[in-house]
């Protein structure tokens, strides 16, 4: 059954008016939807409904609800991941993977040795939310993440907004993730800091000894930040999600 997002002020009673033209373009145009179809919506209040297209016009798309439930394809835990800006191909896909493995938010970071230009993360802001939302709709989420504007290091660690951070530091011999992972409590948020291809600067190691941040391995072998961050996210879902 086709997913897609609602507003609960779309909702009348025991009807729904789609008016949001993307939304609108993507099931008349693209999907082809026709009367009599159903369609899986979920509002910002994680409530999803089973309805039946009634009413199709260029305006809107009216259905009926056959069935409310609370939506519950998302993760508990609040995970966050602040990512090295990496080169193109790379940072979509990280935002791809990290969306389907359920963070709430992504945050582009600008490193020493992030090598994608201020102006260039900037602009594309927008579209990588974009490939966020595609994603939540091929896993079938029912919450949507944010990719943030870009931000810093220094400026996540003093925001308080984090109950946990870790830090995934290549070569690092002070803890491995899953010692790590034993003194951190599935409490508030918890954001996972990896680092862009060329890795964090000493000075930047230097930082995250200074806010004492679990700075850990995910083994001896160095790889890809793509590849950190699915291991890190995965391991600390393995090891904090309860369902
Ligand atoms: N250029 C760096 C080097 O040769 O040492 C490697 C950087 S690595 C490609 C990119 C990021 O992935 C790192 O900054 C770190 O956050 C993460 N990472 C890769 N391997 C890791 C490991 N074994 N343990 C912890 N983090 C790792």
């Amino acid at each position: 059954m086709p997913h897609f997002f609602i507003k609960t002020a779309d909702i009348s009673g025991d009807e729904i008016k789609i008016t949001d033209k993307p939304t609108l373009h993507h099931l008349s145009r693209v999907m082809r939807l026709k009367t009599g179809e159903k369609l899986l919506l979920t509002d910002e209040n994680q409530t999803s409904y089973t309805a039946e297209v009634l009413e199709i016009t260029p305006k809107c798309i009216i259905s009926k609800i056959l069935k409310r439930e609370k939506a519950d394809h998302f993760l508990k835990t609040q995970l966050y991941l602040a990512q090295g800006v990496l080169k193109s191909d790379a940072q979509a896909f990280v935002i791809q993977k990290a969306t389907e493995l359920g963070v709430k938010g992504i945050y582009p970071l600008l490193t020493d040795n992030t090598v994608v230009k201020p102006a260039v993360i900037d602009a594309k802001i927008e579209k990588w939310n974009k490939y966020a939302l595609e994603a939540v709709k091929q896993c079938e989420r029912t919450d949507i993440p944010a990719v943030f504007g870009r931000t810093t290091i220094i400026q996540l660690l003093e925001s308080g907004e984090f109950a946990s951070v870790i830090a995934c530091v290549e070569r690092s011999q002070d803890e491995t993730l899953k010692k790590a992972l034993k003194n951190v409590k599935n409490e508030g948020k918890i954001l996972v800091i990896i680092g862009p291809e060329g890795g964090f600067s000493k000075e930047e190691t230097e930082l995250l000894k200074n806010y004492e941040i679990h700075r850990v391995s995910l083994g001896k072998l160095i790889l890809r930040a793509e590849t950190a961050a699915i291991s890190a996210l995965s391991n600390i879902i393995y090891e904090l999600e309860d369902e």
